[in-house]
């Protein structure tokens, strides 16, 4: 019997396994390696911080769509890959040896980059630990003292975990919460186009939330936030949203990797360097650079499937040509977001009804039948 190995419960495998459990493959066993049995949807968690969402409501229960599809399930994390000798190395499982790997495993945090972070803040990855984060934070909020959280990061996730959070405030009387947001650019959502920039600004200012750009972060310390400049924003919490960056890991595999170290991989989303291993999500570099985002992470699972039952049946493998937009989301904390497509984007309370229709249906057609075409 040969192994097909999973490793990871992203964006991409959730699809793979949706369509196992329709066509299975004969004369293989495939395991699925990831350390939680739910994966909680990254669309949805400013929507949970916010309180517009149980937990329960952004979790799709990869346990199921595993059993669903006849895949062994090891709730487990790997810490090590050797590419030329096909074995992935787990915590608690040993050594797994498989015929054909795939890499679904997104990316992993930054923290290192900034003194004191591993220690005084809280990355927005793994999300499991930031949703634990969160529920200490809100437990240490007293009526009475002033408690500032500084969100470090003003990408797309920054942004809307600092207005959730703000909103989740308002809406619970935290009248001493006040959230910050920092960044590198001189607008939040730099890669956004002027207006979206600008409104997020205009809704910050709005809301009493100071913005502090164009400056990085020295160190993070207990109670404290240090910009390059000198400037000390006071923090008693602080989360990391300042990008992504590579499992470190992979550095060592023996896989062919980008600049930055995250996996080449051809159009095939076969590696650059080993045929029998595939990735798609964040953990892959294709040679159209695509943005690290859960929009190409999902797009990529209709050809990663398709891609990897060819290669176990010896079948000839199909390019994938990623769109050259996508649409992004923001909600700004209140049932209300923008739309940015391109060089345009729109705002409203109809956003975010339209996210949150997007999102509930993304979770609800993994949740709802194992079986259901996504
Ligand atoms: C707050 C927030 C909001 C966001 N909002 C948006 C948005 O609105 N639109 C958008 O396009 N993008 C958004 N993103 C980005 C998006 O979440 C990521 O780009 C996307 O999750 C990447 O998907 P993936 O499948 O590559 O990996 P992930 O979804 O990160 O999944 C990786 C999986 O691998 C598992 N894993 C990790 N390490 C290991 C290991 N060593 N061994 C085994 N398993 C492992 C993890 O537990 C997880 O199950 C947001 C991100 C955040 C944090």
């Amino acid at each position: 019997m040969k192994r097909l190995l999973l490793l990871g419960g992203g964006h991409a495998h959730l699809r793979v396994l949706a369509d196992l459990a329709r066509a299975r493959l004969p004369g293989w066993e495939v395991v699925l390696v990831t350390p939680t049995p739910r994966q909680i949807y990254s669309g949805m968690l400013p929507g949970w911080v916010a309180g517009h969402y149980a937990l329960e409501q952004c979790g799709i229960d990869v346990a199921r769509l595993a059993a669903a599809a006849g895949v062994r399930l090891l709730l487990d994390s790997a810490h090590a890959l050797d590419a030329d000798g096909r074995r992935v190395e787990t915590g608690a499982h040993g050594s797994l040896d498989f015929d054909v790997l795939s890499l679904d495993v997104g990316s992993g945090s930054p923290a290192h980059a900034i003194p004191g972070a591993h220690g005084h803040a809280t990355p927005i990855r793994p999300i499991e630990s930031f949703v634990a984060g969160w529920v200490e934070t809100q437990a240490k909020l007293r009526p009475g003292r002033p408690f500032d959280l500084v969100v470090l990061g003003a990408g797309l996730g920054g942004v809307e975990l600092a207005f959730a959070a703000h909103h989740r405030g308002q809406r619970e009387g935290w009248s001493h919460l006040r959230v910050h947001l920092a960044g590198s650019g001189a607008t939040p959502l730099e890669a956004s186009p002027p207006s979206t920039r600008g409104r997020v600004l205009e809704l910050m200012r709005q809301k009493g939330m100071p913005w502090h750009g164009g400056r990085r972060a020295a160190a993070v310390e207990a109670g404290q936030v240090l910009l390059e400049d000198g400037a000390a924003l006071p923090a008693d919490a602080c989360w990391l949203a300042t990008g992504s960056a590579p499992h470190p890991w992979l550095a060592d595999s023996g896989l062919a990797t980008d600049a930055v170290g995250y996996v080449r991989v051809h159009d095939t989303l076969q590696c650059e360097s080993h045929p029998a291993i595939f990735a798609a999500g964040d953990v892959a570099s294709l040679r159209a650079a695509l943005p690290k985002s859960g929009v190409y992470a999902v797009r990529a699972g209709e050809p990663l499937s398709r891609n990897l039952q060819a290669a176990c049946r010896g079948l000839p493998l199909a390019s994938w040509q990623p769109q050259a937009r996508a649409l992004y989301l923001v909600s700004t904390g209140s049932r209300h977001a923008l739309a940015v497509w391109g060089g345009s984007s729109w705002e409203g309370r109809w956003v975010w009804r339209w996210k949150d229709w997007i999102d509930r249906k993304f979770v609800q057609r993994f949740n709802a039948g194992a079986g259901a075409r996504p």
